[in-house]
């Protein structure tokens, strides 16, 4: 019997890795709502995870949870699961199965560049590699996040009479945003839009500081002048941002490469900040993982099949359905 089939199951048990579906027993990788849904019977995932789907879901979102640090081997009947940060969000995690004479990981969604919201990636070698596919096309090359920060930044000193509104989703990108701002310098208070606070408030509670904020509707329209305010992406255009003054319009994702998605969604200021591996990433960890055989969900998954076909490798796409890629999951 192998360890894990293509759905993202231990084989003859009843445990699966980020279900769709309510299962008896879920390891969930990160907080994405496309990762982690509510209803499972025991959830395993690490602390800051779990706190993700209770503040998103409720404290009872699954019959019970078992947190588990980074490092630390548990046994699922025959089969040791391990969890290794994944750098993709606050608490985010590669899972590691090992038994029946086979060493599995699953990346989850995932990155490699340091990240102050979340735990740095961390390479694990295995045999097989079920890795995600995001990015995983080779115009997908993401610029450095400072470079980007930088481009607010100067946008902000030459419109000092305008607001800069960035659309950022609201868990991880958000907070990846203004901790960014912070590393460059930036330490006016940053404006939020009431759907980011619950997050970020748990983001701090955690050990992650992200300095001074203020509700944005509480602000009058001349606080509003020259700052900077963050939402998620669908509440860039309501009825709430037509308070702020001649906002210039900003967005936080890695598909503000492709120019014209940026143009189309109005966006005057794209900024090309990712939380997942690019496709220069994507190669590098799969060759440093010593891994024969790849696995590749959700993503562009042709090309990287094809890629690793081309290196030797036996390869092949999951086609697994439900993990969004061009809303949260997808950033
Ligand atoms: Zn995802
Ligand atoms: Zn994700």
């Amino acid at each position: 019997m192998s360890l894990l089939d293509r759905h993202l199951h231990i084989e003859g048990s009843d445990v699966s890795i980020d279900p769709l579906r309510p299962v008896p027993r879920a390891i969930i990788t990160h907080g994405h709502a496309d990762h982690a849904r509510p209803g499972h019977g025991a959830v395993l995932a690490t602390a800051d995870t779990i706190a993700i789907m209770q503040a998103r879901y409720g404290m009872d979102c699954a019959g019970s949870f078992q947190p588990l640090a980074y490092g630390e081997p548990v046994m699922l009947d025959d089969v040791e699961v391990t969890l290794f940060p994944a750098g993709h969000v606050l608490g985010s995690a590669q899972v590691r199965l090992r038994g029946r004479g086979e060493t599995v990981v699953v990346t989850g969604d995932y990155k490699c560049l340091a990240d102050a919201t979340a735990q740095p990636f961390e390479l694990v070698r295995c045999d097989t590699l079920v890795t995600e596919a995001t990015f995983g096309l080779p115009v997908f090359q993401h610029p450095k996040p400072e470079a980007e920060i930088a481009r607010l930044l100067k946008s902000v000193a030459d419109n000092p009479a305008r607001a800069h509104l960035v659309g950022a989703y609201a868990l991880g990108k958000a907070q990846r945003v203004m901790a960014l701002l912070r590393q460059a310098g930036f330490d006016r208070p940053l404006y939020l839009h009431g759907a980011l606070v619950e997050l970020t408030k748990l983001y701090e509670a955690r050990g992650i500081s992200l300095g001074p904020t203020r509700l944005a509707i509480e602000a009058g329209k001349d606080e509003l002048a020259g700052a900077i305010v963050i939402a998620p992406p669908g509440a860039l255009k309501d009825r709430w941002s037509r308070r702020l003054p001649d906002p210039v319009l900003a967005m936080a994702s890695g598909w503000m490469s492709i120019k014209q998605r940026a143009r189309q969604s109005g966006i005057e200021l794209p900024l090309v900040i990712s939380d997942h591996a690019d496709w220069n990433e994507l190669r590098q960890t799969i060759l440093d993982t010593g891994a024969g055989r790849i696995w590749v969900t959700h993503g562009r998954e042709d090309a990287l099949v094809y890629w690793c076909r081309q290196q030797g490798f036996e390869a092949e796409p999951l086609n697994l359905v439900g993990y969004d890629e061009a809303g949260e999951g997808g950033e």
